[in-house]
């Protein structure tokens, strides 16, 4: 039983446990994808966090999420190894949730805590975090969420079946250099003798733009 599949109203009801059982391994086809999945595909899960209020022009900076809990009341945001008890907690972490490709990153806030997104508060004490968000933790300059990362070359992870270059279609090695298109995930070569990411303006599997350290596509305005 999916989202869709509920009458109209049902949408705001906690899921009972019959759907908890179908979306956590009750569906055959579910399970299948999740066990499909390689292992490139379960790297880390990257974003990156625009601060405000750090450098003399407190105009918004760049800070890269690389798979770590980031505690969102310090400035600038600190990574925090695991995850903190529940007394111990900060007011406002977000981390990514290790589900699906690319991995969501969800903001938890703590119970009494002021935290809006897009100026509305956050209720449930949990949120996803979606591309372009504003959030705003107590009273501090605000912090920008943005699922784009910038493309660096990287030496391919590898993984149990082979990886193909949507440019030149052979295979990429596992350690060959190697960029991940930051719009759509895929991989692509990126040796001197094959530069395939940087080849043309576009992405060969999304068409977003190739340059290499180029920069953000979207970058907030100051407040
Ligand atoms: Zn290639
Ligand atoms: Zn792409």
């Amino acid at each position: 039983m999916t989202r869709s599949d509920r009458e109209p109203g049902e949408g705001n009801k906690a899921p009972v446990s019959g759907d908890l059982a179908a979306s956590t391994g009750g569906d055959s086809a579910h399970t299948r994808v999740v066990r499909n999945q390689a292992p490139h595909h379960q790297s880390v899960a990257k974003a990156t966090l625009w601060v405000c209020g750090l450098g003399p022009d407190d105009g918004p900076a760049p800070c890269l999420l690389d798979g770590k809990p980031m505690d969102l009341t310090t400035r600038p945001p600190r990574a925090i190894e695991g995850f903190p008890g529940a007394g111990a907690a900060p007011a406002a972490v977000l981390l990514p949730a290790r589900q699906g490709n690319p991995s969501p990153w969800v903001l938890i806030v703590k119970p009494g805590a002021s935290v809006h997104v897009n100026g509305l508060p956050v209720l449930a004490g949990i949120r996803v975090a979606s591309h372009r968000d504003e959030i705003r933790v107590e009273h501090q300059a605000p912090l920008y969420f943005s699922t784009e990362t910038p493309a660096t070359v990287e030496a391919f992870p590898g993984g149990p079946r082979p990886v193909h270059c949507p440019r030149c279609k052979l295979a990429i090695g596992a350690g060959a250099p190697a960029v991940r298109c930051p719009n759509c995930g895929v991989w692509h070569h990126q040796l001197e003798d094959r530069p395939c990411y940087t080849y043309a303006g576009g992405c060969a599997a999304c068409g977003a733009p190739t340059a290499l350290d180029g920069g953000y596509q979207w970058v907030p305005e100051a407040p």
